[in-house]
């Protein structure tokens, strides 16, 4: 892969001083053409991306093992599936999207009438992060492309590999003077970010969040900001054992079974009663067996780079916090992986209950009553999403009204990203502006998971079968 993609001369952070007047003015001139608004154009694109995707599978799959260490099945259920998901949503829902909307204008107005009339907004310049390398640069392509849009990529240079396979196969299947990509680190990014845009769509920390924003202030360019933050989830000592099980099942997917827990809307930290914490830990010890086996290393991703194997292995440093450690800790540093490891009540001052984790450290906060997770979650800034396992209808309004975030998903983890008619996003830290762009309401997932597997049937549909 290194040479096939690399011999091209793209290899990820070269283009360090870029000449970008030229290509802007292409994608300005295509964008005045009006080609990107028709219809037949904005299909044609997303039906290349699905052609793009199934034809290069196995050099995503690749790309995606040398930059992550991510399995062919974790790298289809959490990249090509989801992306192949949200085209057909795209090419479904394109036609009503581009319609006019009639509105009711008061007696007053008689006899006018009014449209809502939707328009693309021109340049925009997507910066993406490393952790779902294909996903998080295609998916708002997709969005750019359905809204009309001439767009820039700028995928995140700590995933070198999957940053050449996009710009291989962008320059190949899409339309170049309409999409462009530019591989690179921090100085590419600067130097597209002066640039005068109409919208910016970034993916990342809250402190690039804050340059992103800074520099799009200059032009008065919108910013969608999909920060992290951490999320917690409400462990509830639901009655049922059959829920139990599912409980700690779905927990841990939301820990450690997606990219070694490196995920914006994985579970940062449980907050649980004090007199379930030692039934929940054997259980999620027990589970961390069953699921990831006696070799984790052959199933779980790795850690992206040495400099966040050292972050990681630091958040473990402080004597307080090792002492915590209930199962796990050991940290392969050849390898860059690290054990799934569960911390019972590391000191709430520390760097693991203050940053985001990110990697494959599971901290348990007890807490006297359940109902007092509503302020611990409150006095801290607000996250992406609130998990909450329970099915106290009391302590499920609790949260809802007494707590802020991004979204809140009763019974289950990570499933609220797949289900397109849900907006995705953050608030207050965590970010702003929604994926794909609905009302900035907040969202509220409800739903009875604890009858069905949701995500045994989802990926089924997904066709992860056959991986
Ligand atoms: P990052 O902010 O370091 O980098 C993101 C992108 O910004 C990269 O493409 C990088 O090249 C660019 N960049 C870095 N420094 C820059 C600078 N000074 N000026 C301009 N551009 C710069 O973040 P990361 O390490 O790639 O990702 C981890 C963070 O992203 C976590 O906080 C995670 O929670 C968050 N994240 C959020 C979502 C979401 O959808 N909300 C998804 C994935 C990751």
């Amino acid at each position: 892969l290194d040479q096939k993609y690399y011999s091209m001369g793209e290899k990820a952070g070269d283009q360090e001083c870029l000449n970008l007047e030229g290509d802007l003015e292409e994608l300005r001139e295509t964008f005045n053409s009006g080609k990107t608004r028709d219809a037949s154009w904005r299909r044609s694109q997303l039906k290349a991306i699905l052609n793009l995707l199934k034809e290069n599978e196995d050099d995503i799959f690749r790309a995606l093992k040398q930059d992550l260490g991510k399995h062919r099945c974790e790298a289809y259920r959490d990249e090509i599936g989801t992306l192949t998901k949200s085209v057909h949503f795209a090419l479904d829902g394109l036609k009503k999207w581009m319609s006019p909307k009639k509105v009711h204008l008061p007696i007053i107005a008689f006899p006018a009438t009014a449209q809502l009339i939707p328009e693309p907004l021109g340049l925009v310049y997507i910066i993406s992060s490393w952790n779902f390398p294909i996903g998080l640069s295609l998916e708002p392509i997709i969005g750019a492309i359905a809204a009309g849009n001439v767009v820039v990529l700028k995928p995140s240079e700590l995933a070198p590999a999957c940053s050449a396979v996009l710009a291989s196969v962008i320059n190949k299947y899409l339309d170049n003077k309409a999409i462009k990509v530019f591989q690179g680190g921090v100085s590419v990014s600067q130097q597209l970010l002066q640039q005068k845009w109409d919208k910016i769509f970034f993916t990342g920390s809250s402190q690039v969040g804050r340059i992103v924003m800074a520099a799009a202030a200059n032009h008065l360019t919108p910013v969608t900001l999909e920060l992290g933050g951490k999320c917690p989830a409400v462990v509830d000592s639901i009655s049922s054992s059959w829920d139990r099980e599912c409980t700690f099942k779905r927990l841990l997917g939301g820990k450690f079974a997606s990219c070694a827990g490196q995920v914006c809307i994985g579970v940062d930290y449980i907050l649980v009663e004090k007199k379930f914490v030692s039934t929940l830990v054997s259980k999620l010890e027990i589970w961390v067996k069953k699921m990831f086996g006696d070799n984790p290393k052959e199933c779980m991703a790795r850690i992206i780079n040495k400099h966040h194997f050292m972050r990681l292995q630091n958040l473990l440093s402080d004597p307080l916090v090792k002492a915590s450690i209930r199962c796990g800790g050991s940290f392969d540093e050849d390898n860059l992986f690290i054990e799934p490891t569960i911390l019972v009540d590391p000191p709430l001052h520390s760097a693991i209950m203050t940053e985001e984790i990110f990697g494959p450290l599971l901290p348990i906060i007890t807490l006297e009553n359940i109902e007092d997770s509503v302020n611990f979650i409150r006095s801290r800034p607000k996250p992406l999403t609130i998990y909450a396992f329970t099915n106290n209808e009391k302590l499920k309004n609790m949260l809802i009204s007494g707590t802020s975030s991004g979204g809140i998903t009763f019974n289950d983890t990570l499933v609220q990203h797949a289900a397109d008619t849900i907006p995705f996003g953050g608030v207050g830290q965590s970010g702003f502006g929604r994926f794909p762009p609905w009302d900035d309401k907040k969202l509220q997932l409800f739903r009875d998971a604890y009858r069905y597997d949701y995500i045994g049937i989802g990926l089924t549909f997904l066709g992860l079968k056959k991986y």
